[in-house]
């Protein structure tokens, strides 16, 4: 019997060996939640009016057949989806190690700001005149995500990291080609980098060219200023990069791009690591991007809502695109287009990115964060970040293999050299965290490592809550060189266990099939 720290029993010993097969399929809590189309009772709730009597307006467009929406009472409804809800990991469950994803606590208070009336309530086609208060704070924002790069221009409007890489290399190449130099095609990245760096620069027409790294992990000097030639538009680096590691000779490779004509892009997804110690406005840099739901604490995962502005150098200042908000005596306005933006005095601002002005919501819980920390605040969240990382580096290095020496900045990777002659690989060591109520770390990136994993603890664990995490993987690592071979099943406690991702991928079902066939409409 498993005994809690007062003495009581917390749960039986042996679940499995006596556990029966429960007739509905559920364990206890975990409840076996089906399709909401397999529990659909069509008609028996809801209200129907009676048909339209008359002539029909809509010719080709009326519906032929029933609609098919599941028919549930409200408590039905919402069981559904609480069950559903269940079944997920979050930020608010427990660790989300994801490495190069900066999952971080979300302070409630940015929720509650979020969801003051005059920010939450109000509608991007407002007149302007009424929204003096959202456009002061996007103003705002834009001031502190300047100050805080050393950058002195910003577009506010892309709507996630990948979205800001295509706004500053859109960006880049609108510079070029005012200057005469839209021949330049080649932009170089450094084999580590996250896909969405070259996947960005070749959705924008430019070729990519990828430098090797060195011994150490980081961007080759060497190599990158052999590629070097008048058709490099640009470089895409990460800094810290997606090994965890800074980038000690980023000055030098700033000045190599420059002296050729081409633009620095910065990938700033892990800014979280140096927010409020360097600005990379002085290390060189013409563009980055800022990921609000990592650094900013804004919330993420699920596919949004991101929020990705983009900051730029003098250079490329004139060329970012609209909207952006002016400030002329004590009232605000967007600047919409680019004939206006000419009118200001702002260059040859581009196009549109986005609809309206970016995401009202991740600004207001970004400038709320960056308010309630205060330059110290965030200075030290990237210290306490790179801190934790250090820790879990140096605790698991006994059992694990570390891919570098030395310290990391604010996430630990590790290679898969301490499974070698196990049989288990990096994939079951995930596996078997989730078993453990752990979401896995981020696995097999950067390709640069064989069977990578990539951890980053962020600032927003205790130490209690890294020891404990700790201690799981030491053991996972243990187990695997004790020839323990169920890891090569987990996870054996989830409700599924391995599903086939490579078929779901290449034959997606995306379709529900009703049993029997839709009734014609009445
Ligand atoms: C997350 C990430 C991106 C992409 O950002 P999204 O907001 O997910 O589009 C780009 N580069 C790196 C290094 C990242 O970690």
């Amino acid at each position: 019997m498993t005994m809690n720290t007062q003495g009581r029993p917390t749960r039986a010993d042996e679940v499995e060996a006596s556990a029966p097969a429960t007739f509905t399929g559920n364990r206890a809590l975990q409840i076996e939640e089906s399709l909401i189309f397999e529990k659909d009772a069509f008609g028996e709730t809801g209200v129907d009016f009676p048909a339209l009597a008359g002539v029909n307006r809509l010719g080709n467009a009326a519906r032929k057949q029933e609609i098919g929406l599941p028919g549930l009472s409200e408590p039905e409804a919402m069981r559904h989806f609480v069950r559903l809800s269940q079944k997920n990991y979050a930020i608010d469950m427990g660790p989300f190690p994801l490495g190069s994803c900066t999952m971080k606590h979300n302070p409630r208070l940015n929720e509650k700001m979020a969801r003051l009336p005059g920010f939450g309530d109000i509608h991007p086609l407002q007149p302007q005149s009424t929204v003096q208060g959202a456009l002061e704070l996007i103003d705002t924002l834009a001031h502190w995500l300047m100050t805080l790069t050393g950058m002195p221009a910003v577009a506010m409007s892309p709507k996630a990291g990948a979205h800001g890489e295509l706004c500053g290399m859109m960006t880049i190449k609108a510079a070029l080609e005012a200057a005469g130099e839209g021949h330049r095609t080649r932009v170089l990245a450094p084999e580590s980098a996250h896909g969405t760096n070259p996947a960005t620069a070749a959705q924008c027409g430019f070729t990519v060219d990828a430098i090797p790294a060195d011994a150490t992990g980081r961007v080759d000097l060497e190599a990158l200023k052999a590629k070097l030639g008048p058709d490099v538009a640009a470089i895409m680096v990460t800094n810290p990069n997606t090994c965890g590691l800074f980038e000690r000779e980023i000055i030098a490779i700033a000045e190599a791009i420059h002296s050729v004509g081409g633009y620095f892009y910065c990938d700033g997804a892990n800014f979280n690591a140096i927010a409020g110690k360097v600005r990379p406005g002085d290390l060189g840099v013409d563009a980055m991007h800022i990921n609000l739901h990592k650094t900013f604490s804004t919330p993420h995962g699920g596919g949004g809502p991101g929020s990705g502005p983009t900051v730029f150098s003098a250079a490329l200042a004139p060329f970012a695109p609209v909207p952006f908000v002016v400030k002329d005596g004590e009232r605000f306005h967007l600047v919409e287009t680019r004939r206006a933006a000419k009118a200001e005095g702002e260059g040859e601002a581009g196009g549109r990115l986005a609809a309206f002005h970016g995401q009202m919501g991740m600004f207001v819980r970004a400038l709320s964060y960056m308010l309630s920390h205060g330059g110290d605040g965030v200075r030290q969240a990237a210290e306490d970040a790179v801190l934790n990382a250090n820790y879990v580096l140096a605790r698991l290095k006994s059992e694990m293999s570390p891919a570098f020496s030395g310290y990391c900045m604010h996430e630990a990777l590790f290679d898969d050299s301490f499974l070698k002659g196990t049989g288990v690989e990096t994939i079951d060591f995930a596996k078997a965290m989730i078993d453990e109520g752990y979401h896995p770390m981020t696995m097999y990136f950067p390709l640069v490592v064989h069977g990578a994993m990539l951890i980053e603890p962020t600032e927003s664990e205790s130490k209690q809550e890294l020891d404990l995490f700790c201690d799981a993987l030491l053991s996972l690592a243990r187990r695997a060189k004790a020839g323990d071979q169920s890891m090569k099943s987990a996870p054996h406690f989830a409700p599924r266990r391995r599903l086939d991702e490579t078929a779901a991928a290449r034959n997606p079902v995306l379709r529900w099939t009703p049993k029997e066939p839709l009734k014609a409409a009445e």
